[in-house]
């Protein structure tokens, strides 16, 4: 796979395919580019119970050191965490693969990738997952599953949880909102599943936006048939943030949700409430 180092190379990663040139040296997300120059840019580091990430149903009770690149793949007009994910401002700091997992080591059970989107951080997490393990500790991911599947396969093999969004039951959503699509998500999903790493999903529950329960009960049939009926499923609260205006979602409505995708699945959790 590679660090994108010369110009006219194009970036494997994710389905946006990116290529590089003097003129546009950096990729959408704005972490991949020629010389890849996000490789461990860290944003503010953070230790959070594993619960946070949220992962309800994985070394419950633990603690993780918290981080990711300050870009992202996508674009949501919602992002919760636009701050780091959509501005090129925010404060950076350089952590060698040895020194991040030292300090997650020091300070917690394991390391989160996570606030932005992680999975750009290809080669990082490469370097960085197997000396955590070495370690005796854990690594989690915080994706919305656009990745391309070889860095996917990869990426598992070197990691022990899964948190992916599925944001809608909506290609357009994914297209118009995101600037992604749901296939590759789901393929995303599948893929995580079948591995032998944790997998939970979470819903952040829009009004109007992706809480029909048609497609409520699309996206819980399909999460029942492919990942089992047990499988762990956040509904989150969301808040207006970043080009979002919409006002938050009723707590009223995330446990109406709840009751909704628990029609077909088991582990159905409130988030943000
Ligand atoms: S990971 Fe970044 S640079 Fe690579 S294809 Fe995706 S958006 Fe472009």
């Amino acid at each position: 796979m590679g660090g994108v180092t010369q110009t006219g190379e194009q970036c494997h990663v994710c389905p946006h395919r990116c290529v590089f040139t003097q003129q546009h040296p950096l990729g959408r997300c704005r972490v991949r580019g020629l010389g890849n120059p996000g490789y461990g840019m860290c944003i503010g580091l953070s230790v959070d119970p594993i619960e946070k990430k949220p992962l309800y149903n994985f070394h419950r009770g633990s603690t993780v050191l918290s981080t990711g690149p300050n870009g992202c793949n996508f674009t949501c007009l919602y992002c919760q965490n636009w701050y780091i994910s959509q501005q090129e401002s925010t404060a950076v700091r350089y952590y060698s693969p040895q020194d991040l997992a030292a300090l997650a080591m020091e300070k917690s059970d394991g390391l989160a990738f996570t606030y932005t989107e992680p999975t750009v951080w290809y080669e990082y997490i490469m370097d960085t997952a197997p000396l955590v393990r070495e370690m005796g500790g854990f690594v989690v991911m915080v994706s919305n599953g656009y990745v391309n599947e070889q860095p996917l396969r990869d990426l598992v093999s070197v990691t022990d949880a899964w948190n992916i969004d599925l944001k809608a039951w909506s290609n357009e959503f994914y297209r118009s909102i995101c600037g992604g699509d749901l296939d590759t998500v789901l393929h995303s999903i599948k893929i995580v599943a079948e591995s032998s790493c944790h997998l939970e999903l979470t819903w952040l529950l829009i009004p109007g936006m992706n809480d029909s329960p048609e497609q409520i009960n699309e996206a819980a049939k399909w999460i029942k048939n492919t990942t089992g009926e047990n499988t762990t499923l956040h509904v989150s609260r969301y808040f207006p943030m970043y080009r979002m205006t919409i006002p938050a979602t009723p707590v009223a409505a995330v446990y109406e949700t709840v009751k909704l995708f628990k029609v077909h699945l088991k582990n159905v959790y409130p988030g943000n409430v």
